[in-house]
């Protein structure tokens, strides 16, 4: 394993990015800046090598997954963010869906039994669900 963070030492030209790999290599945590560093200048598999460097030390050969299943109680949304390719502004919202609390339960209730870590719930921001949602 330590072989593995010497050659990538050895392999990277930038002195920030060297610095820092030895910081973790030492079992030393990085700065704050060093992280924005590593965000402004190393690309994504030098960043991945580090992270599984620490993960293997940490677990040797063993991986953790998360097991979880999604609920999107709605897709109609305040905002129309560019990426996002499902939501309803309100004025569409007949093109979307609005999932009531017992279908969001019973969404829960097909997974009993199963070992599911996580519900991972996400979707619009409904503009008249606010006081809804915190109520229940
Ligand atoms: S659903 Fe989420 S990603 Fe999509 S427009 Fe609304 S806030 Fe943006």
């Amino acid at each position: 394993m330590s072989a593995s963070i010497d050659i990538l030492i050895d392999a990277v030209k930038d002195a920030d990015l060297k610095q820092i790999a030895q910081k973790v290599k030492l079992q030393q945590r990085i700065s704050d800046e060093e992280g924005i560093i590593l965000f402004e200048k190393a690309d994504l598999p030098f960043v991945g090598a580090l992270a599984n460097f620490i993960r293997e030390r940490l677990h040797g050969d063993t991986t953790y997954f998360n097991r979880n299943f999604h609920i999107e109680p709605t897709n109609v949304c305040v905002f129309s963010c560019k990426f996002c390719s499902y939501s309803r502004l309100y004025a569409h919202k007949e093109e979307g869906w609005e999932l009531s609390i017992e279908q969001m339960l019973d969404i829960v209730k097909t997974y009993d039994g199963k070992p599911i870590t996580e519900v991972h719930i996400v979707g619009g921001v409904h503009p008249k669900w606010i006081w809804l949602i915190l109520l229940n």
